[in-house]
């Protein structure tokens, strides 16, 4: 049924054409291209989750980037936030290779999903507040399909309310607010939000996420949903 639910979220979320102003940057962009990717055929569409769809861990970005997600179709890949943040996920167990460069490159994702609030890449990586509330019902899917979910880690401060935002659209609704946090935990109904700075390069470039903090998310993630972390 998990397998079927995502399958049907996925459908659903490829075609959206709901947001004019994404729809428009988005393929605006899968058009220009930049000069480094100029023979590659971009995705330029909603970017759907991929993952393990017996998943006890959700981690959530923001958004696809516009020479990364929306260029290669798959979240997190081909784009420096994914190098940072799968690399991680390979040394906590969840990944079996630290790259992910294109949808068909190999990348296996055990134990956990990855997804992202706004599916369309979004402007200056800033969605409007309609925007995110247009696309927030395929995360609350999502989360329903997600049946062993336990844990989710929001990426940034804008997954972070995504996240809560849909919990609370499921019926479990934190008070008062859980205020985001690099390790911040909330308990919010069955499940245990975690707070991450997000990979970006501006946060891994200053070092205000390290490898080895992000690191220290997933292996709590890891710990949470019950599976044993590698050394
Ligand atoms: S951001 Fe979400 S709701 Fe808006 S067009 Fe993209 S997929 Fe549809």
């Amino acid at each position: 049924m998990t397998n079927e639910a995502l399958s049907g979220i996925e459908a659903d979320v490829v075609v959206c054409r709901a947001c004019p102003r994404l729809v428009t940057w988005r393929e605006q962009v899968a058009r220009e291209k930049v000069a480094r990717f100029a023979g590659q055929e971009y995705w330029g569409r909603p970017v759907p989750g991929f993952g393990d769809p017996g998943a006890r861990v959700l981690i959530l970005g923001l958004a696809p980037a516009a020479h990364g997600g929306n260029r290669t179709g798959r979240i997190f890949t081909g784009d420096r936030s994914g190098d940072f943040l799968y690399a991680s996920l390979h040394r906590c167990g969840f990944a079996n290779q630290p790259t992910s460069v294109a949808r068909d490159d190999g990348l296996q994702v055990t134990g956990a999903y990855v997804s992202a609030v706004n599916r369309c890449a979004p402007p200056s990586n800033k969605p409007t507040p309609h925007e995110r509330d247009a696309c927030l019902p395929f995360l609350e899917r999502e989360i329903a399909a997600l049946s062993e979910l336990c844990c989710i880690a929001a990426l940034g401060a804008f997954a972070w309310d995504g996240a809560l935002r849909a919990l609370a659209a499921l019926g479990h609704r934190a008070k008062p607010k859980p205020r985001f946090g690099h390790g911040a935990e909330a308990a919010v109904g069955p499940y245990t939000l975690i707070g991450c700075f997000h990979p970006s390069q501006q946060n891994t470039f200053t070092g205000k996420l390290t490898p080895s903090m992000l690191d220290v998310v997933m292996r709590r993630a890891h710990s949470l949903a019950g599976c044993p972390v590698p050394e």
